[in-house]
């Protein structure tokens, strides 16, 4: 039997009352799913909203909370951020490392995440690290060598035994929030390609290291995707935002089994 990580991230949105619905929502839609122990459920609402999230799942089965960033620092003069010890102590397990648009709109660099990386690993959290090409690096075939880029900075120093810890998420830019998923054989072909990324680095630890896929994932296309063999889940922003087409993500991962 195949494992699954299926993690929604909800960016900017939802309140915590909000939150509360949506998490009771999923929960209570996924019990009914009969889960097994291996598909893992989690949720990333945005920070002022972990603890509602985390209120609701905190006894359920197999569904976790995760933060969609952290800071590298464990405290300090640093306005408006928040630390790995932080969102542990609200009850995540995960976090959300590099997506697209942490990149894209605040600036950070791969140097910068190798640093949040090792910082969300010596706290005991499991860092999803996201990569991806933009439209323009795809259509210049220059795909595998910006994930190769991304992911040797931002792995630099993180050895063998954090490396157990390690989540990557593929997300295409191109294909974040535009309805225009990758096919399922580009999906497979990167993922293969950063499965080879690891194993260079982690040897046999690379076949168990999770590879999710990010990018317009939805009910209609998640069979596909998740059939794949180095897909390991998905990694859901739209979709992950209605109850109904989160949970039919899930099942589509059931199903793949
Ligand atoms: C994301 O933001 O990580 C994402 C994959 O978004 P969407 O599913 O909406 O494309």
């Amino acid at each position: 039997m195949r494992y699954f990580l299926i993690a929604g991230n909800w960016k900017m949105n939802t309140t915590p009352a909000e939150a509360t619905t949506l998490a009771s929502t999923i929960a209570d839609g996924y019990a009914k799913l009969q889960p097994n122990r291996n598909i893992h459920v989690l949720m990333c609402p945005p920070a002022t909203s972990i603890h509602a999230a985390h209120e609701v799942v905190k006894s359920a089965q197999g569904i976790s909370i995760g933060a969609q960033n952290c800071h590298q620092e464990p405290k300090g003069a640093f306005t408006g951020e928040l630390a790995p010890q932080m969102v542990k102590a609200v009850g995540c397990t995960h976090v959300i490392i590099g997506h697209s648009e942490r990149r894209q709109h605040f600036g950070e660099t791969d140097e910068l995440l190798n640093n949040k990386l090792k910082a969300v690993i010596n706290t005991g959290l499991v860092p999803i690290y996201c990569v991806g090409e933009t439209l323009e690096e795809r259509q210049t075939n220059k795909t595998f060598d910006v994930i190769q880029t991304q992911m040797a900075t931002a792995l630099a120093d993180i050895t063998l035994e954090s490396a157990s810890q390690l989540v990557i998420a593929y997300e295409p830019v191109w294909a974040i929030g535009t309805g225009l998923a990758a096919t399922s054989d580009q999906a497979q072909e990167v993922h293969a390609f950063i499965r080879g990324l690891l194993a260079e680095r982690y040897g046999a630890l690379a076949g168990s290291i999770l590879i999710l896929y990010g990018g317009s994932l939805k009910p209609d296309n998640a069979d596909e995707i998740l059939s794949k063999p180095d897909v390991n889940g998905g990694l859901i922003g739209g979709a992950a935002l209605q109850a109904d087409s989160f949970l039919a993500i899930i099942a589509a991962a059931m199903k793949v089994q």
